[in-house]
């Protein structure tokens, strides 16, 4: 469509400098701008079925009247007619509201077509158009646009016929022929034409099908191109040890690697040792033993002579991973340091030059590690745990901080699969998919606000068995616009309510991090029984010996989030609760209690908090990365995902892709987006 996008709108009859300007606010320029501004939703006047309306849908039937009407007045100028009438073999009630006029139109047994609301239960069609005899419109459904200013959606509807008319026949494939085959898939031109001027649902259907590939494809193209081009072009690190002494380490490990953790292993082993530049996602549910797989990467990089770094969003998750990994690599000569924002002074400035001269091998810590005073003397291997918790330029620093280091993001947060190979489409996916055995699974129940007596007598019995309970709340302290629990009122009225046999900590992220830390250390060592918590524990904190978890105004959290919460209990060998204290109004808000309490795996939670939150909110507004298609919907049209995924992954890799003239339209599209000159490389 190379000549449409440079043929300006007002080469259209009707357009002319005052309806320009408002097309060029809604960023349409030219011809092709306009073709593409696809409808937002269709008015269907096509009659329909009546016993297979759906609640609440917009119809449009024929009938014959049926009684006299009635008409009724209220208020000073509101009415309302009443009418029965006969639709096939259903008799429906029509109201019709502010249009007393129509009473006298109406006569019994006079055929009329009726568009309105559909109401199931009262089998009653809200009346928005009435129209005389039997009548079709010339278009059975209609396009409605978005519009702005002056415009109006028939305007629009105008303007986008005569391009249709005056420039359709110009409208250049994308695809090639084979894949429209293959697919049975209408050309680009009548797609176009199909989804402006439908003719019925089902050239529509096919229409929409067309654009959700053709999107999906090129952003498969481009993305793989992208990820194939920067594997290609960043020279790494070739890591070069000795895989004996490796699998000595891991022969060492008190216990055996899961097959998943094992498959990992490999693919992040081979990145290693290849000559690129590794990137690539770790995903794996709480619990499933990342930390063991990013030891044993850290352990290869360090055989080969080479620097790690693990960073980490928290200062409590700083100092249990290198408290882990002090204990994992116990038995070997490597040096651990930890490196938070709370290191000072002789300390910090020893730690550093430590650094600089290779005395240590591994540093582990949070934002402290991407300042500029830290320097390694040769960083091979770059980890961040919870990745998605730090901005791309955060995690591009800490690269910067060796020569093209190997880098790993791991994640406890799972990314369904859709946004994986989207947002994430240029990185290498590795999946832990497997727990340790013999872990139980952490039951869960949904409970009212009112039943928090019994609940508490529940979080009793489990203290009487030795046991310690997280109890979490959405906020810190009271709030005015905020009708949550907070902690500081839930830990007074424990700690009341306890009366002095239970020992209750309080811990939210305002407290000073020595303090935090005070109590962290009372809790892990059953100096505190239940710990009143915001959602600082979130991430990383591990207490086996905390069994249990109260969740209160659980319907304000993210599945996601809620299973991230949860995997704080269900650590130790004793079987563990949940509890989730939520009185959600809306039934979205009762399915996700009920998710929660029926399944444990991230990724069903996670495909199911993307189905019901949509994409945009998944990873917060801040850096979704995720596209936007005009047509295409990641939740829905998921098949097409996989299939352009497949598709353009097989023609990157093919020959004839580079070659053949057929795939000049896509090869161009991925030339011009930029992917290919190195510009795009962050
Ligand atoms: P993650 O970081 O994925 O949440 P961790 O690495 O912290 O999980 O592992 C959770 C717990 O499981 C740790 O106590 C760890 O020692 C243990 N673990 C890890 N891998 C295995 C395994 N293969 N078999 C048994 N226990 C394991
Ligand atoms: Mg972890």
């Amino acid at each position: 469509m190379n000549k449409l996008s440079e043929t300006a709108i007002t080469n259209i009859k009707g357009i002319g400098e005052e309806t320009a300007n408002s097309l060029y606010a809604m960023g349409i320029e030219s011809v092709e701008d306009l073709l593409m501004h696809f409808p937002y939703r269709y008015e269907d006047y096509q009659l329909q079925d009546i016993s297979e309306a759906k609640h609440e849908e917009r119809i449009t039937v024929e009938g014959k009247v049926h009684g006299e009407p009635s008409l009724m007045y209220y208020g000073k100028k509101k009415s309302r007619l009443t009418f029965r009438v006969y639709v096939g073999q259903f008799l429906v009630k029509a109201v019709c509201f502010n249009r007393p006029f129509y009473k006298n139109k109406l006569s019994i047994n006079d055929t009329i077509t009726l568009t309105g609301k559909w109401d199931q239960n009262r089998q009653m069609i809200t009346v928005l158009e009435i129209h005389f005899g039997s009548f079709t419109k010339e278009n059975e459904i209609e396009p409605v646009y978005s519009v702005k200013g002056s415009i109006t959606v028939k305007q629009m509807r105008k303007f986008i016929s005569l391009a249709l008319k005056g420039y359709g026949e110009q409208v250049e494939s994308v695809l090639p022929s084979t894949l429209l085959e293959r697919y049975k898939l209408p050309s680009k031109k009548e797609s176009l034409i199909a989804l402006h001027t439908p003719v019925n649902q089902t050239m529509l259907k096919h229409a929409r099908r067309y654009f959700v590939y053709e999107e999906f494809l090129l952003f498969q193209l481009k993305m793989q191109a992208l990820r194939k081009y920067k594997r290609e072009h960043s020279k790494g690190i070739s890591h070069n040890y000795s895989e004996e002494e490796l699998n000595r380490f891991v022969a060492r490990l008190p216990f055996p690697l899961t097959g998943a953790q094992n498959r990992v292993l490999k693919e992040i082993v081979g990145d290693l040792t290849s000559p690129y530049r590794m990137n690539r996602l770790l995903q794996g549910d709480v619990g499933s033993g990342k930390t063991v797989v990013a030891a044993i990467s850290l352990y290869a990089s360090y055989l080969s002579g080479f620097q790690g770094a693990l960073m980490v969003p928290t200062e409590i998750l700083a100092e249990q991973h290198a408290q882990s990994l002090t204990t994992l690599f116990a038995e070997t000569p490597l040096k651990i340091d930890l490196l938070t924002s709370s290191v000072k002074g002789k300390k910090r400035r020893e730690l550093l030059s430590n650094l600089a001269e290779g005395k240590i091998d591994i540093l582990v810590g949070t934002h402290a590690l991407i300042q500029e005073e830290v320097n390694f003397s040769s960083l091979g291997l770059v980890i961040t745990d919870e990745q998605h918790r730090f901005g791309v330029a955060q995690r591009r620093v800490l690269r910067e901080k060796g020569e093209s280091p190997d880098v790993l993001f791991m994640t406890a947060t799972p990314i369904p699969r859709t946004l994986a190979i989207t947002a994430f489409g240029e990185m290498d996916v590795s999946v832990i998919d497997e727990m340790p055995a013999g872990r139980k699974a952490i039951e869960t129940y949904w409970a009212k606000h009112q039943m928090i007596d019994r609940v508490l007598g529940f979080v009793e019995k489990e203290l009487q068995k030795g046991r310690q309970a997280y109890i979490i709340c959405p906020l810190i302290e009271e709030s005015e616009k905020l009708d949550f629990q907070n902690a500081i009122d839930v830990h007074t009225m424990l700690t009341d309510y306890y009366q002095g046999k239970w020992k209750i900590g309080l811990m939210h992220g305002r407290l000073h991090s020595e303090e935090k830390e005070k109590i962290m250390l009372d809790f892990s060592e059953n100096q505190v029984q239940v710990l009143v918590s915001t959602t600082v524990v979130e991430v990383g904190v591990n207490v086996p010996n905390a069994t249990m978890m109260v969740i209160y105004d659980a319907e304000r959290f993210g599945l996601s989030q809620l299973h991230q919460l949860r995997g704080r209990v269900g650590r130790g060998s004793e079987q563990s609760y949940c509890i989730l204290l939520a009185d959600p109004k809306s039934e979205v808000g009762k399915e996700r209690m009920k998710i929660m309490t029926e399944t444990t795996d991230g990724f069903v939670l996670s495909e199911k908090d993307l189905e019901l939150r949509g994409p945009g909110d998944f990873f917060g507004k801040k850096q979704s990365g995720v596209p936007e298609f005009k047509v295409a919907d990641m939740v829905h049209d998921y098949r097409a995902l996989e299939v352009a995924r497949q598709d353009a992954y097989e023609m990157l890799h093919s020959t004839s892709f580079w070659k053949e003239p057929q795939y000049e339209g896509l090869r161009m599209m991925i030339e011009e987006s930029g992917v290919l000159d190195g510009e795009k490389l962050d």
